[in-house]
This record gives C-alpha cells, sequence and structure tokens, in this order.
C-alpha cells in the first residue's frame, strides 16, 4: 500500500485505525498454494486466531481456504462467517471435553493432543474421526542443529508415547483420519523442517484409514529489512517430494494440509496511530502515541520489532526515538529507532500489524479498541467500528453495597 493511502484512511476513519490490503493477503495465499501445486489435494486452513475479523475470513473463504480453530467461538465465529463445518478443523489445548463435543457434533474435524482425552473420547464416540496433534519434539533453531527440545512443551502428544497410543486406538476402535503437528516456532531452516516431517510420515505409518496429514504452521515472515524468512517455494519442493513418495508408500491418496496464521495476514496489516507528544529526556528522544500496548501488545509481549515509519513525514531526515505508549506503565514499541523526523500530530504507521495485533487488543486503560478497514480495490472499506463508551459499560453491573 502507498504511504499516502494510509495517511488519507487515518484521516477519513481516525485513529488509532488497523488496516488490512486484501491483495496481499490474497498475494500471500496463491504464494503459498502455488509452492504446493504439485500436490494434488492441497488444503489450507487459515489460522483464525491471527486476526479474525469477518469480513477478513470471508475473503479467506472466497480464495478457497479452511479455517484453523481453537475454541468453540472461533467455530462459531466461522460458521457465521460463511464456512462449512467441512472446511473447520479445530485444534484446542487444555479446552473442556464438553467443548471437543459440542464442536465434534458441528460436523467440525477435531483435533486431539492428550492421551486421557484420546481414550475418554474414542471410548464414547467411537465412529467420529479425529486427528491426532503429535509433538515430535524437534524445535526449530536459529542455526542448522536440529534441536530435540521442547520436551516441556503442553501442545501435543509425544511421539515417544507412541505405543500407548496406539494400544488407545486398538482398545477403542475409534477412527483416526488424520495425523498433525505444529511446532510453533519459526521455520528457521526447511531442512529441520523436513526432519519433523520425517517424524510425522513414520507416525502416519502405523493408522490405516488416514485422509490428511497437517503440518501445521512456523512459516516465518520478515519484520524488518533483511530479517529471515521462511523459503516457502523451496519448502514446497522439497516436501512435495517427500509428500508424494510417502502417499506411494502409503498406498492412497492424502491431503495435505497447512494452518498458517502470520503468513496470509501479518505483512498485509498496517497501524496507524498519531503522535501525541514529542518528549526530549537527556538520554532519548521519545515519541508517545495515541495507543498503547492494549492494542498492539506484541513489542512488549514478545519483544517483536515491528516497522515503523512516519508517514506525515515520509522524506524527512532520520533521527532517533523511542516510541512508546499512553498505558501508565511501561509500554515501548521501539527503542533508539531511527525514524524520520517526528513533529506533535504525525501519523506513525507500524508494519507487520496484520498477525496477532487487533486479536490481541484489550480495553486496558478503559480505552476503546480500534477500528478497523479492508483496503480493496483502491478504497478502505470499514469492516469494524471504532467501540464506544457502552462497549466499555456492556455487562457491567452498578450494585452498591
Ligand atoms: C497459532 C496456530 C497456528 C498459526 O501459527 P502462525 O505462526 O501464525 O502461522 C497454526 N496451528 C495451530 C494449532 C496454532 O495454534
Amino acid at each position: 500500500m502507498k504511504t499516502t493511502d494510509l495517511l488519507q484512511l487515518a484521516e477519513e476513519f481516525g485513529n488509532p485505525l488497523y488496516v488490512y490490503d486484501a491483495e496481499k493477503i490474497k498475494h500471500q495465499y496463491k504464494r503459498l498454494t502455488g509452492a504446493f501445486s504439485k500436490v494434488e489435494k492441497l488444503r489450507v486452513n487459515y489460522a483464525m486466531k491471527a486476526l479474525s475479523n469477518v469480513s477478513v475470513l470471508r475473503l479467506l473463504k472466497n480464495l478457497g481456504s479452511g479455517l484453523d480453530t481453537v475454541s468453540i467461538q472461533e467455530v462459531q465465529l466461522g460458521l457465521h462467517a460463511g464456512f462449512t463445518p467441512d472446511k473447520i478443523i479445530f485444534t484446542p489445548n487444555g479446552v473442556s471435553f464438553e467443548e471437543i463435543e459440542e464442536v465434534a457434533k458441528l460436523g467440525v474435524q477435531i483435533n486431539i493432543d492428550n492421551l486421557s482425552v484420546l481414550e475418554h473420547f474414542g471410548t464414547n464416540h467411537p465412529k467420529t474421526p479425529v486427528c491426532i496433534r503429535i509433538n515430535p519434539h524437534v524445535m526449530a533453531g536459529g542455526n542448522s542443529n536440529i534441536s530435540v527440545g521442547h520436551i516441556d512443551s503442553k501442545f501435543g502428544i509425544s511421539v515417544h508415547q507412541l505405543p500407548h497410543l496406539l494400544r488407545i486406538v486398538e482398545n477403542t476402535k475409534m477412527n483416526i483420519n488424520g495425523i498433525h503437528m505444529h511446532t510453533g516456532s519459526d521455520i528457521l531452516d526447511i531442512d529441520v523442517f523436513i526432519y519433523a516431517a520425517e517424524i510425522l510420515f513414520n507416525t502416519a505409518k502405523h493408522f490405516k484409514n488416514l485422509e490428511f496429514l497437517d503440518f501445521g504452521s512456523g512459516f516465518k515472515v520478515p519484520y524488518h529489512k533483511g530479517d529471515i524468512e521462511t523459503d516457502i517455494e523451496e519448502l514446497g519442493k522439497k516436501l512435495t517430494k517427500r509428500f508424494l513418495a510417502f502417499e506411494k508408500e502409503y498406498g492412497r491418496e492424502l491431503t495435505l494440509a497447512f494452518e498458517p496464521g502470520k503468513y496470509l495476514v501479518s505483512e498485509a496489516g498496517y497501524f496507524l496511530a498519531k503522535v501525541n507528544v514529542v518528549k526530549q529526556t537527556t538520554s532519548t528522544v521519545f515519541a508517545g502515541i495515541d495507543s498503547g500496548f492494549n492494542h498492539l501488545i506484541r513489542p512488549m509481549f514478545y519483544g517483536s520489532q515491528h516497522g515503523i515509519d512516519n508517514i506525515s513525514n515520509p522524506k524527512g531526515k532520520e533521527r532517533f526515538y523511542t516510541v512508546v505508549g499512553y498505558i501508565c506503565e511501561t509500554d515501548t514499541f521501539a527503542n533508539n529507532r531511527r525514524i524520520a523526523e517526528i513533529h506533535e500530530g504525525d501519523v506513525l504507521c507500524f508494519r507487520n500489524a496484520g498477525a496477532y495485533c487487533f486479536s490481541m487488543a484489550s480495553n486496558y486503560n478503559s480505552r476503546f479498541k480500534p477500528a478497523e478497514v479492508l483496503w480493496k480495490n483502491g478504497k478502505g472499506h470499514l469492516i469494524r467500528e471504532r467501540e464506544t463508551m457502552d462497549d466499555i459499560l456492556k455487562n457491567q453491573i452498578i450494585v452498591e453495597v
């Protein structure tokens, strides 16, 4: 998107504002499916926890995407957006047994990541197809070392528990139709990912009625110039080759599934906020914006480095700024960052604001959540209104005691 378009949207819809570029989402979707074009049956399930606005869900639905969900509320939101149950997979962790049963009753594919839940579910619903989430204990590290750490991860059923897992399946005669992994770490090295995939293939061999193999996500997108990014084309080539060979070995056609969140929406998002104050101290110059970690928590929560541009003065001379929020505690977006000269009233634009930004926003400090705009065909469409005082007061009950 052009700087001038973003600036105009900030004027039209006010600050702070989330903007999503529909073309970029489409581009990422096509790039991913293109990298796996040699796979007959490919399924992309968008991990909607990254960004769950219904209009964004509809956009992905129209591109042919399925949905990856982690709560029954996400399932309901997906159905509301027009996804049919057969296009949704439920991959929860630590939810109640009743919630899993309720989702299964809706006709949604469930994915179980705990032996006791598996046994309980298989005993009560032996006919319902179930996918199993495996923990391959492979961690993609910063170098090409394959780490078998992650032993303490709460996700998935350990591959080391395979004998126990097989006994449960045999005793309950339950229907296992998919095997899944999602390590949750960024894929910095494709060979590490392929190594984990081999563990998945080896696990899959033990099940006779599989319909799909789900390789989760972890696709890394660049957050700044020179940042590492998953080479999706190379991954496509290597994994496709292995997948096709496995299909032959397995003796039947399988669906290859992924569930990317960040990859599809991160770079499509922009967060726009206005500078309230420029504050020179003895150590730095603070630029204080009309937002905080209530709207964009990733820098404080994960140490994420979001690119920041001053779109009101894009050609200005670069200076060093510490960009902070208006929340009454430490609330830093960037430390000593080079940004084009900032004046009070300027609009700053945060990049990579599509994934895990609005969806993690809160009302801390009793602030309203921002509005959201979808940019399509050169026009901004409001897809969520800015909150008002009614939203803050909703559900609150005054009791004088
Ligand atoms: C969050 C999540 C994803 C998406 O991860 P990204 O890093 O955003 O691609 C995929 N699968 C599961 C099970 C998840 O919980």
